[in-house]
């Protein structure tokens, strides 16, 4: 084989390197990205340990390595909230001790308390009868924790009772008893402590429970939003941003939430494409966002739309992408019936080149960042991928349970060709 030969040969292999191996190296690096957000050290993204401030220096730095602008020097822009945490969160029933997050929640909004209970359990049969809120508050007063049964709750009746007994009591410890549990975050604090067992957890011939929650509510807490952009090349006054939360639950006691799929995913497609379109800049201003406190009410979205850094009027779309780690039954769209040429637009692109196996469409919905968006009449989309991966709100939406796989990239893929349409 002559040189010129073997030059060919090697400009061959580096090309056909280029066009496979990119799509896998994208999905390291998506993985690293994850792995890194979920780590112990960023404390779930929260606000215990700052897990949040922790999360969005990582961000702003990757901002900054790949090459895109701020509009601040390092990239933040705080905005506060008041939130409940929880240092100590443990329960034992009959010395059994229970695992926080997977056998208990603590209400977000509840308030610290511990001590050693004996039960009063409240069976369906009292939960639905008239005097249920009398008997619990006599049992409190002698001293028990009373244990509300689970209910369906299409059931009215049971509904209500649970509803009054729960209202009717001030200062107590109770339990709630459910098939299964998601955690979120609280901006107040209760006067009651209620936690939520798993139903395996416990029978009605368990007899005592002990509690101990250490609750925290941190006045006028300093978050923030992450914000990078790569100017426009003919329009850079006007703008589309990308968009993603990067904060979770954070810890509750020893318990980690993770977010792996919620939604370090995001950040990590987010960050991937700010990467490609570093390198490859549209007519129109790209701004990219991490969104700080959106599990705790969409407030860092909010907190944007109120103190917009690009006006709103020049704001020709939003793309927000939140639980983007799976994808193998395709995509959902919010606003997709109502930004409809958008929408068709992104379903050919999506059908031309076999991206997602289906994507949905539905209306408005308050569900993440693209709400307060649509509201102040930016146009907006919200991407959410779907699947068999089934974790919410629970330490098990862990970097061990979420397995990028061929839709990660194809999804990358649809928004970026979506995005270049948009331009
Ligand atoms: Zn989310």
């Amino acid at each position: 084989m002559n040189i010129q030969a073997t030059t060919r040969v090697l400009l061959l292999v580096g090309f056909i390197m280029t066009v496979y191996l990119c799509p896998a190296q994208n999905l390291a690096v998506a993985q690293q990205t994850i792995n890194t957000l979920c780590g112990e050290d960023f404390s779930g993204r929260g606000y215990v340990n700052k897990g949040d401030s922790i999360a969005s220096a990582y961000i702003a730095k990757r901002m900054k390595d790949m090459g895109l602008q701020g509009y601040t020097s390092d990239f933040l822009h705080p905005f506060e909230l008041s939130v409940n945490t929880f240092r100590v969160a443990q329960v034992k029933v009959d010395q059994k001790q229970l695992r926080p997050g997977l056998d208990f929640v603590v209400a977000p909004e509840a308030k610290s308390a511990s001590g050693n209970y004996k039960v009063f359990y409240v069976s369906p049969k009292l939960l639905s009868s008239s005097n249920a809120v009398k008997k619990v508050k006599s049992a409190i007063k002698k001293g028990f924790v009373p244990v509300l049964c689970s209910y369906d709750p299409s059931n009215k009746v049971l509904v209500e009772n649970a509803a009054k007994i729960k209202k009717s009591l001030s200062g107590a410890v109770f339990i709630q008893l459910k098939s299964s549990l998601t955690w979120s975050v609280s901006l107040s604090q209760s006067k009651n402590t209620e936690i939520e067992l798993v139903d395996s957890m416990f029978d009605r011939y368990s007899s005592e429970i002990s509690v101990s929650i250490k609750a925290v509510f941190m006045n006028d807490y300093v978050s923030q939003n992450v914000i990078g952009y790569v100017p426009g090349t003919e329009k850079p006054d006007s703008f589309i941003i990308l968009c993603a939360h990067y904060d979770h639950l954070g810890k509750m006691g020893d318990a980690l939430f993770y977010g792996a799929n919620d939604n370090a995913s995001g950040i990590a497609t987010m960050l991937d494409l700010a990467s490609y379109f570093v390198n490859n800049p549209q007519r129109y201003s790209l701004v990219f966002i991490a969104f700080g406190a959106e599990e705790a009410g969409l407030l860092g979205s909010l907190n944007y739309v109120r103190k917009p850094v690009v006006p709103l009027a020049s704001t020709r779309f939003v793309f927000n992408m939140d639980l983007m780690g799976s994808g193998d039954k395709g995509a959902t769209i919010v606003n997709g019936s109502i930004y409809k040429n958008e929408y068709q637009a992104l379903t050919k692109i999506n059908a031309e080149n076999d991206y997602l196996p289906v994507i949905k469409s539905r209306g408005k919905a308050a569900n993440s960042d693209h709400y307060f968006f649509t509201e102040a009449g930016v146009p907006s989309f919200f991407m959410y991928l779907m699947g068999d991966y089934s974790f919410y709100h629970s330490p098990n939406d862990s970097p061990d349970n979420l397995h990028l796989g061929e839709y990660y990239n194809k999804s990358y893929q649809l928004v970026r060709d979506f995005v270049v349409y948009l331009n």
